[in-house]
């Protein structure tokens, strides 16, 4: 299988060299030159596979020609060795046709985990094949960073760096992050906002001579690997809820756009799929953009659930390129008016196709709690913020009434204990395997927002 840069003007590569890029060199994404499928038999004799075997079976197609390709199924089973639900992604119903796909059983308790633990063993083995070593760099602002150091802690070819705000993410989340142990796990408190984060990330990744010197690469959703890995938990639940025999209807919390769009590739699979229902905080870009086929950008602002506090969607250019027909030279136009004016539309049609499949709605701060109040009266079930959205969307939303409805739960609820509380009067614990949490010694480095300082750093701790 080989990758395409959704701009075009990239050299088509093989999986490998995709994972280990993550952009492409023409500042597009990579998607795979066809989208391979199975039959509707192929997709029956999916159920009654655990969930590892299901996700070798599933990524199969992608990693054709790949060293990967044939070790799939062993590395899965490694992958989510240590999450603590035996099912991995546990399906839970929350009323007649209403279920949550439970995606928090991983050791950051979100589901980030379900990518980047496969992730991490995937650049383990490649670099160990080519004899290579790594650097990445990453900005947080909660979630992703976690989740990508406990997938890459304690690997020998890899160090990770992920930049934090000093003082402004959540203690849990800070935590998660600055407890892990291992020499390879560098945590940076920057003395910033997120922004000066992330733009310190990007002014590393432009100077080219700095990294090549440490080869530097990213872990963040635009990674075609993270995409690749989520598909397999919407082949899990549809099939397990009637697919290929009945439709089944998602509904996701989205931020960047990409676990929506890993539902969107295992529809082109092949997965009999009704519609994708999406939910946005107050930053409601996408809503907007079903609403009206414009997308355009407006300022970030705090909300309860900070991993959808986004500006822009940027796997979003993915789901583009497949309704232009994969036009690339009219993406890079329409990135290049974002870019340029902060907004762009699409054609009719395109917009058109979009809204028979995908439809977007948006919940403030008080009605997540709302949510989230009711939810735990009528069934005893705690959401996390970021869920509440979702569940809510799903139960606003206009849908075949036949077809199941599944709300990915994407956090557990001990991750945002302080919105949980506020609406339930409930503290949520957290699970066993992090109860001791706050009593770990910490460990980062506290920097200024100078890319030279940064640069030193890194340096100095990678040799
Ligand atoms: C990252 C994240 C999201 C948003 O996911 P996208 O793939 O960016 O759309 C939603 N909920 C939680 C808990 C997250 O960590």
């Amino acid at each position: 299988m080989r990758y395409i840069s959704t701009r075009g003007r990239a050299p088509a590569l093989a999986f490998d060299d995709v994972l280990l890029a993550g952009l492409a060199p023409d500042g597009g994404l990579y998607v795979p030159e066809t989208w391979p499928s199975f039959t509707p038999a192929e997709i029956a004799a999916m159920a009654g596979l655990d969930y590892p075997a299901l996700a070798a079976r599933v990524m199969a197609p992608f990693v054709k020609g790949s060293v990967l390709e044939g070790q799939l199924e062993g590395l899965a089973r490694e992958a989510y060795a240590g999450f603590t639900h035996t099912a991995i992604a546990p399906l839970k119903q929350l009323a007649a046709n209403e279920w949550l796909l439970e995606l928090f059983h991983g050791p950051t308790l979100a589901f980030k985990d379900f990518a980047l633990q496969c992730v991490g063993l995937m650049f383990d083995r490649v670099l160990a094949v080519r004899q290579q070593r790594l650097t990445i760099v990453g900005a947080t602002s909660g979630d992703t960073g976690s989740a990508a150091i406990e997938a890459i802690k304690g690997r020998a070819a890899i160090d990770i760096f992920i930049l934090h705000p000093a003082g402004r993410t959540s203690e849990v989340q800070r935590r998660q992050m600055t407890t892990v142990s291992e020499k390879n796990v560098h945590n940076i408190a920057i003395k910033g906002t997120f922004d000066d984060c992330q733009n310190l990330v990007k002014e590393l990744f432009a100077d080219a001579a700095f990294r090549a010197e440490i080869n530097l690469s990213a872990v963040n959703s635009i990674n075609w690997a993270r995409i690749m890995a989520q598909v397999v938990y919407y082949f899990w639940a549809g099939v397990h809820l009637g697919a290929p025999h009945r439709a089944v209807t998602f509904s996701v919390p989205t931020g960047n756009f990409g676990n929506v769009f890993a539902g969107f590739v295992a529809g082109k699979m092949g997965l009999p799929i009704d519609r994708f229902i999406i939910g946005s905080n107050r930053n409601d870009i996408l809503t907007r953009f079903f609403e009206t086929g414009a997308m355009t950008t407006a300022g970030v602002e705090p909300s309860l659930s900070p991993s959808m506090d986004i500006q822009i969607s940027s796997n979003f250019e993915r789901l583009l390129f497949e309704y232009l027909d994969r036009d690339a030279a009219a993406v890079e136009r329409l990135m290049a008016q974002l870019k340029q004016s902060g907004s762009y539309t699409v054609p009719a049609a395109a917009y058109q196709a979009m809204c028979a499949r995908f439809s977007g709605y948006r919940l403030d701060d008080a009605g997540t709690k709302r949510v989230m109040a009711e939810v735990f009266a009528a069934t005893g079930e705690m959401l996390d913020p970021h869920t509440a959205v979702g569940v809510h969307a799903a139960r606003t939303a206009k849908a075949n009434p036949a077809s199941p409805r599944i709300a990915l739960a994407t956090a557990h609820p001990a991750k945002f204990p302080d919105a949980v509380f506020a609406a339930t009067h409930i503290k949520p614990e957290l699970p066993r395997a992090l109860a001791d949490l706050f009593n770990r010694p910490e460990r980062f480095t506290t920097l200024d927002a100078d890319l030279d300082q940064l640069r030193r750093f890194i340096r100095s701790a990678i040799n």
